[in-house]
Order: C-alpha cells, then structure tokens, then sequence
C-alpha cells in the first residue's frame, strides 16, 4: 500500500544506536517552526531525557501510553494477552488524541517494535499512521520495521550497528541512552 498523501512516513530503523534521537531531532526541527508535534512512545518508562525537555516547548504534546511492567519475554501467556489489551486500548485512545490535535508532526517511537512483538495489530498500527498523515509528517521508529508500514513509508533509514559500549558490557548511560 502506498502513502499517496502530501505528508511523508518516516521510518528508523535497524540496530545501531539513533533512531529515537533522530526522531526527537526531527521533533526538535518542527517545534523550532512554532509547529505542533505530538509524541508517543510505546513500551518505555516515560522518563527519558528527551521527554523532559520536549515537554518544556511550547507546541510538543507527550502522550502518555500504557506502561509495561515486565518485557514480553518474562511474561506469561496470561500475562502477554493482558498486555495486548492494555497496549491496543491505549494505542486507541492515542489514536482519538491525534485527531483531535490534528499535529504537524507524530512521533510515533517504537511502534515497530511494539509490532514484531505482537502488542498491537498491525492494522491499528496503519490506522494510527494513516490518521497522523491527514494532518502531517509520521515518524516511526524501532528495529525490525516490515509489513505495510514499510511499504507506506517515504523515508527509510536503516541505522546499522557497527560498534556499540554494549558489547563491551557498557550498560545505559543517563543523558546518553535515555
Ligand atoms: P537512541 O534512543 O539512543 O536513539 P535507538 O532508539 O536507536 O537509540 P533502540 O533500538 O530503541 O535504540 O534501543 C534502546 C536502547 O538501547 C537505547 O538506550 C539505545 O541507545 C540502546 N542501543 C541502541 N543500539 C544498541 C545496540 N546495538 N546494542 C545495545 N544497545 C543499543
Ligand atoms: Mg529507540
């Protein structure tokens, strides 16, 4: 299915290290136009440094998805079906929100993830796309990227993993990582 609206998709993707930052980078740039940038991101503590300054510029709007307690691999199937619920219900009602805020910008970061793992269906997944580029530019982030987000998207960069601290046994660095 192809993106034939005026607006483009962005995806990052790949296993290097860059795609949130590049996303939030593209945030930045639109919000420094005085435009509205709405930002979802999905399967993460809301406590990202990115989001703390983001929610001090005027025109950004941080929704807040439902939290996950544990990753998918440590729970069980009682445990991932609850999940599922909570994460489509939530992906609903972010749905709702960007209609109404109708933004010049979606971030939408790790929703590729959130995908491949199965906590959302990938046809809301496309609705929520497709309901961002009525009113603007969709950003997508997350490894793994495939389905018909790709095949919607105008922009795919890959960012690939040549060297990362963590092979190392570096853990996540505050103001580096998160
Ligand atoms: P960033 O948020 O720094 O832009 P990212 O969005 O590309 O990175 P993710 O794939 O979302 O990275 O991974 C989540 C976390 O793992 C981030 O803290 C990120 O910096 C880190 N990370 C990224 N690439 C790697 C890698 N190849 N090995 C280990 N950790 C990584
Ligand atoms: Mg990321």
């Amino acid at each position: 299915m192809e993106n034939t609206a005026k607006h483009k998709l962005h995806i990052y993707t790949g296993n290097g290290k860059g795609k949130t930052s590049a996303a939030m980078g593209l945030a930045l740039r639109m919000l420094g136009h005085g435009k509205q940038v709405l930002i979802a991101q999905f399967m993460k503590q809301p406590n990202s440094g990115e989001l703390a300054a983001l929610r001090q510029l005027p025109g950004a709007h941080i929704v807040e998805m439902a939290p996950m307690r544990v990753f998918t691999y440590q729970m069980d199937e009682e445990g991932l079906a609850l999940t599922q619920k909570e994460q489509t219900q939530s992906a609903r009602q972010l749905q709702e929100e960007i209609a109404r805020l109708q933004p010049d910008l979606c971030v939408l970061d790790e929703l590729c993830v959130a995908l491949s793992q199965r906590l959302i269906p990938e046809d809301l997944a496309v609705s929520l796309v497709q309901t961002g580029l009525q009113y603007g530019e969709v950003a997508v982030t997350g490894r793994g990227a495939a389905g018909r987000l790709v095949e919607m998207a105008d922009y795919i960069s890959t960012i690939a993993a040549t060297r990362h601290p963590f092979q190392e046994g570096v853990g996540a660095r505050e103001g580096i990582e998160w």
